[in-house]
């Protein structure tokens, strides 16, 4: 670590303690939002290494369940950790609390690993779960884009390192091409097929191209190779496909998603 900045951290530590944010212990200098135990601990899915695991098994079921007369592509799925235990609080620190250095650091360790996976190379469209406006502003950010820019990030990165992927076919996060049209209620308590009927609907392609972008969303859409939507939580899958769904029309791209947690054995019948 630069001396500079581990100065600064040793300072700020003596002003606002920094704790775990597993098991509240302070942090030592070098540890960065958990401690070297929790950290060691980590229920990783590896996900990431297999093209068909239980997450993308899960999501799949989702698609068939929905499933029109329109062949599609297998979404490949991936969470970096299990929502369990302790590690609840690392979702729920970037949603509720603003701690966007913790969604920063562990969305660059989800890209990292996804940049680093054969079926995610060829990724050319990050697509966060968008916020409805009225959230976002309440909120003053959505947590699925801090993690999708960092997992963004993290592919550019991981690039620099392998000749194999192209600078010219990173992929970009583009937050203008999926909107939530309607504000739907918080997911927390609700059943499966409650959750479902919460969102399905809830979001859609904007007609218009937003100031800064060249092409349409629709243009821009029909070009994407893979489409990755990145959000916070895999819970029933209710959210990720209402988003799916809403893409569809507008692109023959493999869409897969991925997530930083993802809740164990959720029903899998139902949405
Ligand atoms: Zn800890």
């Amino acid at each position: 670590m630069n001396r500079y900045l581990e100065f600064l951290r040793a300072v700020g530590d003596v002003f606002f303690p920094r704790e775990c944010l597993v098991c509240g212990r302070r942090l030592g200098l070098r540890e960065r939002h958990l401690c070297l135990a929790c950290a060691a601990d980590v229920p990783f899915t590896f996900h990431w290494l297999q093209t068909h695991n239980p997450l993308a098994d899960r999501f799949n079921e989702v698609l068939e369940h929905h499933r029109g007369t329109e062949p599609m592509d297998y979404a490949y799925a991936s969470a970096l950790f299990l929502y369990k235990g302790g590690y609840r609080s690392i979702p729920k620190a970037l949603k509720y609390h603003g701690d966007l250095a913790a969604g920063r650091f562990f969305g660059a360790l989800l890209g990292r690993r996804l940049a680093a996976a054969p079926h995610f190379a060829d990724v050319d469209l990050i697509i966060p779960v968008p916020l409805h406006w009225t959230r976002r502003r309440s909120r003053g950010y959505n947590q699925a884009e801090v993690l999708a820019r960092a997992v963004a990030a993290a592919f550019r990165e991981v690039s620099r390192d392998s000749p194999a992927v192209m600078p010219g076919k990173l992929p970009v996060c583009r937050t203008d091409l999926l909107v939530r049209a309607r504000r739907t209620r918080t997911q927390t308590r609700l059943s499966v097929e409650a959750k479902a009927r919460n969102v399905a609907s809830a979001f859609r392609v904007p007609v218009h191209r937003s100031g800064f972008a060249w092409t349409t969303p629709a243009q821009a859409l029909a070009r994407a190779r893979h489409i990755l939507l990145v959000d916070d939580t895999f819970t029933t899958g209710a959210t990720l496909y209402a988003c799916y769904a809403a893409l569809r029309p507008y692109t023959s791209a493999r869409i897969s998603v991925a997530t930083l947690a993802a809740v164990e054995g959720t029903p899998s019948s139902g949405p």
